[in-house]
């Protein structure tokens, strides 16, 4: 049985890492640099701004620059996607006495909940299990979040540099100096065109990776300063899309069961997630452990399919699509986080290290607070005018203590249970949920996504047909992203061309963007991958399954404004 990680991909961490190449007097010079304006980058940036105006000592030692924040989507949104039911305790603890949570740009308070096991025809209601409770949570758009974290960070004397991809970690003598961004304007061999701009030295005396779900530097900071945990990270992809619909939705609605398969061969770990936008519009998403194992698998089409179930079409019934998005969401837990979260000049936050309740689909409050401490252990080491490695593991010491590291540890097997199957995996799971964690099930063993044995059945024969109304093919998805990626850019992906048939499959039919095809098969048993990289929605699942996503040229990928 093939499995991809038998195929790596042409890619090596330690081509990303240099020393600065641009003259000392032309570098980019900055206070704390911070990769991703995300929700960890923006709270980050934002908290900066607060202790900085109170320390205007502290902000003069910065330069003229003392935050910046580099966002390879054309704004901070763009390339932000989530649920999104919102843990507020982060928020609060962000903007304490400076913004009410009802001054933010919500959907307001979930009003109810509901939790089905679906049949293809039937819906099962069942008490949500404590994991799916939502009460006192809020709902967002997380692109529309953004935007507004965005304007508070500007606010608060942050530099926002959108359209930047950064690509390059740059370290001199073991100490992380900044990031080079990537060049602009090249054709797809790598030539030159006549728009050409370089990229730059960034430098600064801290950098803060706030990545984000598949970071590049942060996967290359892991390796380069050996910072793995000690179980591999491994990814859930979900795709969702954005519905106007003629009838408010009055709750919130998880799903779990059918269209995902039982059997334990299958590997299938999953549900689905129906969120009210306020009286005209839902949000819904199916989510599934890229830990599967049927080539012949694809979230999108099976969140199509899902969108066929009686229950599900009502609720959409008279409504029309208007987003559609997808993007991974690690989901290792707590033995998969890093063994620090800091090396000599940088700290690590949010999904690029994993921090997410699996169980409660949760990880933007964790994003918020670890930018909120990872901001306090930079201006600490700042302020007495020190950076070396020791000044920065106050930030480890603050999130072990504070609710990101008891939560996770509390569901610290969740994931891994259901490896033995959607039963046995969900009396494991509601045991150690009761316990709140206290039940000790002994650490269980966890392998990478790409290290399944691969199975090829007929499941793709079954998806519903596109209609172009209620369900739809991947490239008219990838148009409703808004993605707009210049067709002739050099390829940002890095696979292993030339694989067995079922790997090929495998991909082809995993990607929900359509970037890969199967294409001429050759003597050896092997068959060609042909690529069409500026579908990409850079949701980050090739590199969870065999390959390795590198980032575009910045401004590339989707256009998210309401997921
Ligand atoms: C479908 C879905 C549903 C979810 N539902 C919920 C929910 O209901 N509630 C909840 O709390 N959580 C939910 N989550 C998880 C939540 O969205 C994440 O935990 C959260 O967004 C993590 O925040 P972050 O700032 O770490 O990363 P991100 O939100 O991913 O932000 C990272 C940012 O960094 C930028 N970036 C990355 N690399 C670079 C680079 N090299 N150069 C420049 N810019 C870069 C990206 O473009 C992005 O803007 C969901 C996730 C998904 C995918
Ligand atoms: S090619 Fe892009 S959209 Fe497709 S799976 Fe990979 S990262 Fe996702």
């Amino acid at each position: 049985m093939s499995r991809a990680s038998n195929f790596p991909p042409p890619f090596s961490a330690r081509d990303y890492v240099a020393e600065p190449t641009d003259p000392a007097d032309e570098r980019i010079e900055v206070g704390v640099l911070i990769v991703g304006a995300g929700p960890a980058g923006l709270a980050c940036a934002i908290r900066l701004g607060q202790l900085l105006e109170e320390s205007p000592e502290t902000a003069e030692k910065l330069g003229d620059v003392p935050v910046a924040v580099l966002e390879k989507g054309k704004q901070p949104g763009s390339h932000l996607l989530s649920g999104a039911v919102v843990n507020p305790r982060a928020l609060q603890r962000l903007f304490r006495n400076r913004v009410r949570m009802d001054e933010l740009p919500s959907y307001g308070q979930v009003p109810g909940e509901s939790v089905y096991v679906l049949t293809r025809r039937a819906a099962l209601p069942i008490p949500p299990p404590p994991p799916m409770q939502n009460h006192g949570n809020w709902i967002f758009s997380l692109s529309q979040l953004g935007r507004f974290l965005g304007e508070q960070a500007e606010a608060g004397g942050a530099m926002i540099l959108p359209e930047t991809s950064a690509e390059q970690l740059l370290v001199s003598h073991g100490r992380v100096l900044g990031v080079r961004t990537g060049d602009k304007g090249r054709n797809r061999e790598g030539g030159e065109l006549g728009n050409f701009e370089p990229g730059s030295d960034l430098v600064a005396k801290v950098t803060v990776l706030a990545e984000g779900t598949q970071g590049h530097l942060t996967g290359v900071a892991l390796d380069r300063f050996d910072l793995r945990g000690s179980d591999p990270q491994v990814w859930e992809l979900a795709v969702k899309e954005v519905w106007k619909v003629a009838k408010p939705l009055d709750r919130v609605i998880h799903t779990m069961g059918w269209p995902l398969r039982t059997g334990k061969k299958f590997r299938e770990f999953g549900g689905s997630f129906i969120y009210p936008m306020g009286d005209d519009m839902v949000t819904i998403g199916l989510v599934v452990g890229l830990d599967y194992r049927d080539a012949s698998l694809s979230v999108h089409d099976l969140l199509q399919e899902l969108k066929t179930h009686p229950k599900i079409k009502k609720i959409l019934a008279g409504g029309e699509r208007v987003e559609w998005g997808a993007k991974t969401i690690p989901s290792g837990g707590f033995h998969a986080l890093p063994q620090r979260l800091h090396a000599p000049g940088l700290l690590l936050c949010g999904d690029g290290v994993g921090m997410v309740n699996v169980p409660r689909l949760k990880g933007i409050h964790y994003a918020i607070e670890s930018g909120r401490l990872a901001a306090e252990a930079a201006f600490r080491a700042l302020q007495r005018g020190e950076t070396p490695s020791s000044a920065l593991s106050s930030y480890d010491d603050a999130v072990r203590d504070s609710f990101i590291w008891s939560d996770l540890h509390e569901v610290r097997n969740m994931r891994q249970v259901f490896g033995r199957g959607f039963f046995v995996g969900g009396a494991l799971a509601s045991a150690m949920t009761i316990s709140k964690g206290r039940v000790e099930l002994g650490k269980m063993p966890a392998e990478p996504d790409a290290d399944q044995p691969l199975l090829v059945t007929d499941r793709d024969k079954s998806y519903p047909a596109p209609d172009g109304k209620l369900t739809f093919d991947k490239l008219s998805s990838v148009f409703a992203s808004g993605n707009k990626t210049r067709d002739d850019q050099p390829n940002h992906i890095r696979i292993e061309r030339r694989v067995p048939l079922e790997v090929a499959q495998l991909w082809a039919h995993m990607c929900p963007a359509q970037v890969y095809e199967v294409g001429q098969a050759d003597d050896d048993g092997t068959v060609l991958v042909e690529l069409a990289p500026s579908n990409c929605v850079q949701c980050g699942a090739i590199t969870a399954k065999g390959g390795r996503l590198t980032p575009p040229e910045g401004g590339s990928g989707p256009e998210y404004s309401v997921s």
